[in-house]
């Protein structure tokens, strides 16, 4: 049955899967949603025995209903190759007898590739199918991580080029050079002077510019965005929730049926909605165990049922999750109104005009799912220590959120449930900040050479994402203020 989509915030036409995903955002403002959510057509048992680029195709097709089979298993395999640094794509890697759902060993170490890596081959097969000329020009504003993710997947796909904005002083060294040593032609790297929420800004004020969007049409571009509430991103991220329980399953952890519960730390939303929907397939899942840092707005609403973003905004350890905003939230919104896009449009307008909404009590019912949690900087650094002693087993700061909020909802449910933590960086990514935890005495160690005390403690070799940066040769190094932002991708596409 063909799968339409929706917007949250009105009762305009659905489109087609590859509309939406050209598209990014509905034109009233809203975003993309099913009209129903599809049910798994496989067996648990069949899944099992499945690798992870069919499952991701038993997924997907259910999906991205107007792709053939062909267009999507070719998208499938340019994805999810040797890119990855292992043939199983995300291995699950058991400690303390929770299952770490490991989605990092993609070309940039974070989970976001799970969905970045195969992004660009569903926009640019979209463009075929839509008859769309035009070379896709996508533009990116990023606090780290998405940045490297959507410049390594979209680096050298032909009919696109990228350009990616990053606060100059506002990303860690780490990130900065992963970013600034990009290859390819048609990607383009530029600091800006300002915070991210500048560089925010000024990416919107462009797509919004009508000279500009005519003058790149007339030369043959057009816009489009690979931020994370495009389907295109979401879809891709339901696999892996799938794809655990398959070999959980097939490993005999778990029987037929039996229900797991999926913990997640969360940001933006988009990765805790995939294994909702994935829930909602029919995929045995109890709880959906929502982690927050400091910044727990999203604790704050499971437990009030109040979405408020007036508050200080704290910067943690775990930065991909420092977010008062969480985007895909408004999905779920839309779902516990019964898919009423006025509702959902209502509340919305109230996040934007006052920064907070309230949700009435039957919708509070529909949330039962979920579980929301927080742990504090402290908190998260002591799990990373923890695990690290008792069994080897380096985390990030963004898994040791899940992992401390997971401690704290076994302690007060009593809940045994055989339990996946979204393991969503390399420690390898965030190294200041994991070796501290482990022992202050890391601390006067320059960034490399932490990285490699860290392979030697952890018995992991460094990745090459890291390796690459180490000796390779900075290809950007432009930089501008945030007026100069449109001058800048002019300049990029000779208009
Ligand atoms: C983006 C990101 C998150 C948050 O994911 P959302 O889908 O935005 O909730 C968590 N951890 C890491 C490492 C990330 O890069």
């Amino acid at each position: 049955m063909e799968v339409l989509y929706k917007s949250t915030r009105s009762s305009q036409e659905p489109v087609r899967a590859s509309m939406a995903i050209l598209k990014g955002l509905t034109e009233d403002g809203g975003l993309f949603v099913p009209d129903h959510i599809p049910a798994l057509d496989r067996s648990l048992k069949e899944l099992a025995t499945m690798r992870y680029q069919e499952i991701a195709y038993e997924v997907m097709k259910l999906y991205l209903t107007d792709f053939t089979e062909d267009e999507l298993k070719n998208c499938i395999a340019r994805a999810y190759d040797e890119k990855f640094d292992t043939e199983v794509i995300a291995p699950l890697t058991e400690a303390e007898g929770v299952y770490f759902l490991e989605l990092f060993h993609g070309a940039t170490i974070a989970f976001k590739d799970m969905a970045l890596s195969i992004l660009p081959h569903l926009l640019t097969t979209s463009a075929k199918k839509n008859h769309i000329k035009n070379e896709i020009v996508i533009l990116t504003a990023t606090s780290g991580d998405t940045g490297k993710a959507a410049l390594a997947g979209f680096a050298g796909v032909e009919g696109t080029r990228i350009v990616v904005f990053y606060p100059k002083n506002g990303v860690s060294p780490i990130q900065e050079k992963q970013m600034v040593t990009q290859k390819g032609d048609n990607t383009f790297v530029v600091g800006i002077c300002g915070n991210f929420d500048d560089a925010q800004t000024g990416v919107k004020k462009i797509f919004s510019d009508r000279q500009l969007c005519a003058e790149m049409e007339e030369k043959g571009f057009q816009f489009s965005s690979a931020n994370s509430i495009n389907i295109g991103r979401l879809v891709p991220q339901i696999v892996y929730y799938v794809y655990a329980y398959a070999r959980l399953l097939a490993e005999g952890k778990i029987e037929e049926g039996q229900k797991i519960n999926v913990v997640v730390p969360t940001g933006n939303f988009g990765n805790i909605l995939a294994a909702y929907y994935a829930k909602n397939m029919g995929l045995p899942i109890g709880r959906l165990i929502c982690a927050s840092n400091d910044n727990k707005v999203l604790y704050d609403f499971f437990r009030t049922g109040i979405y408020d973003r007036n508050r200080e905004f704290v910067l943690t350890s775990s930065p991909s999750m420092d977010i008062l905003i969480s985007s895909n939230l408004e999905r779920l919104i839309y779902r516990i109104a019964d898919d009423d896009p006025q509702r959902n449009a209502l509340l919305m307008a109230a996040l934007s005009g006052e920064g907070r909404y309230e949700i009435t009590e039957q919708m509070r019912d529909k949330l039962q799912d979920f579980y929301g949690g927080y742990s504090t900087e402290e908190g998260t650094a002591a799990t990373i220590r923890r695990i690290y002693e008792s069994c080897g087993y380096v985390i990030d700061t963004h898994t040791a959120v899940a992992a401390s909020v997971y401690e704290k909802y076994t302690e007060e449910t009593g809940d045994r449930t055989p339990a996946v933590i979204a393991s969503t960086a390399s420690p390898f990514k965030f190294t200041r900040s994991v070796m501290n935890a482990i022992d202050q005495k890391y601390d006067n160690m320059t960034d490399f050479e932490l990285v490699d005390e860290l392979s030697r403690l952890a018995n992991v070799a460094v990745p090459a994402a890291i390796e690459e940066i180490r000796s390779a040769s900075v290809v950007h190094d432009s930089i501008c203020d945030v007026e100069e932002m449109p001058d800048m991708v002019k300049r990029f596409l000779k208009l």
